[in-house]
């Protein structure tokens, strides 16, 4: 199969793009001037890098595919802001971003894998399986495509989450390599505390991140208090089971002195009794964390719990010294969670054949 990343400078680091021009003897300002076109100015051909001589566009035409590896196919805007686009890339799959405004930031949350192996019941992802991972180019792209595309006054790409479809540890190379270029001052310029990385709990993975010692973010799905509890939702729980996954975090945290941000879905009537709180909050005890508290989205089995019981839960986790937050509810109206947009498209496009 083709090495997709040596057809798509959107997935190069800045020094191999200047390898590559110095092999053409062309000075090195030509390698930058390419790096700004792709991760600055977000350009979607080589024609339209004017300040490039006509020989060094007509020989990226020739080497590499267009400047981004993955297309816009579909755009849905919430009414509260909140957009979420479905790409189409080189081999036809689809994937999903959603950029998620505030005030004075804007935060895109990308896909690092087409399907998900990980098979979480609450998560349409999940459900659809596993088909690819991403090349760290198509990963790059979809900052770039956004970037491209987004609305006038729209506050910028300033934060990236690794929360989309996908498990991030699961295509480690690539999205550490994808989170390399999107640092670079001449590019994205997203310093390192602006990217998050979210796991279903791959213990290896955890460790390894924490040997590279970076200021990337941590987060990590836990969704239960107990073993029984959480194989039920998230069946890689049986291979790490709560036990290792928090010994894994806390030598993380030992390494790093980053705080890890654990991700707790609540599900009516499964994970949300106030006794749940109380396991949660023993589990986490005096590790540098923090919780953030999600009320489930809708999905065929589960329902979310009341708001007072939301809030609760939140109180009876912060009377124990755990802080916990409770993620507001963005873009439902358009089908916001990750995999959902991708099933929507695949049934109107089997509807319309
Ligand atoms: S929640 Fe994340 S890890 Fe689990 S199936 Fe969905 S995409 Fe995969």
């Amino acid at each position: 199969m083709e090495n997709m990343d040596k057809l798509h400078v959107a997935g190069l680091h800045k020094e191999e793009l200047a390898q590559l021009m110095a092999e053409q003897g062309w000075p090195r300002f030509r390698a930058d001037q390419v790096f700004r076109w792709v991760h600055q100015k977000a350009s979607s051909s080589f024609e339209e890098m004017h300040n490039l001589p006509q020989e060094v566009v007509e020989h990226l035409e020739e080497k590499y595919r267009t400047p981004s590896a993955c297309r816009i196919i579909l755009t849905r805007e919430s009414q509260d802001g909140t957009i979420k686009y479905l790409f189409e890339l080189f081999d036809h799959s689809t994937i999903e971003a959603v950029y998620i405004p505030e005030p004075g930031r804007g935060t895109l949350c990308i896909s690092a894998q087409v399907g998900c192996a990980m098979n979480c019941s609450f998560c349409a992802t999940g459900r659809s399986g596993f088909v690819r991972n991403l090349s760290r180019a198509e990963i790059v792209s979809q900052v770039n495509a956004v970037r491209g595309a987004l609305p006038p006054g729209a506050p910028g790409v300033t934060n990236i989450v690794f929360m989309g479809m996908g498990e991030p540890f699961a295509n480690f190379t690539e999205v550490m390599a994808a989170a390399a270029v999107m640092q670079d001052k001449a590019g994205m310029n997203l310093g390192q505390r602006r990217i998050t990385i979210s796991t279903c709990g791959l213990v290896p993975e955890i460790l390894q991140f924490a040997d590279l010692n970076t200021q990337i973010n941590l987060a990590v799905s836990l969704h239960a208090p107990d073993n029984a509890r959480r194989s039920q939702v998230m069946p890689i729980n049986r291979r790490y089971p709560i036990e290792e996954l928090l010994e894994a975090c806390r030598v993380y945290t030992a390494k790093t002195n980053r705080r890890i941000s654990f991700e707790y879905a609540l599900m009516a009537g499964f994970n949300d009794a106030p006794h749940d709180a109380h396991m949660l909050a023993g589990l986490l005890k005096d590790m540098l964390c923090h919780v953030n508290l999600i009320p489930v989205n809708p999905v065929e089995g589960f329902q979310r719990p009341r708001s007072d019981e939301v809030k609760l839960f939140k109180e009876i986790l912060e009377r124990q010294g755990i802080p916990a937050s409770i993620r507001k509810e963005r873009g439902t109206d358009i089908e916001a969670a990750c995999g959902q947009l991708r099933q929507v498209h695949k049934g109107e496009r089997r509807r319309g054949e």
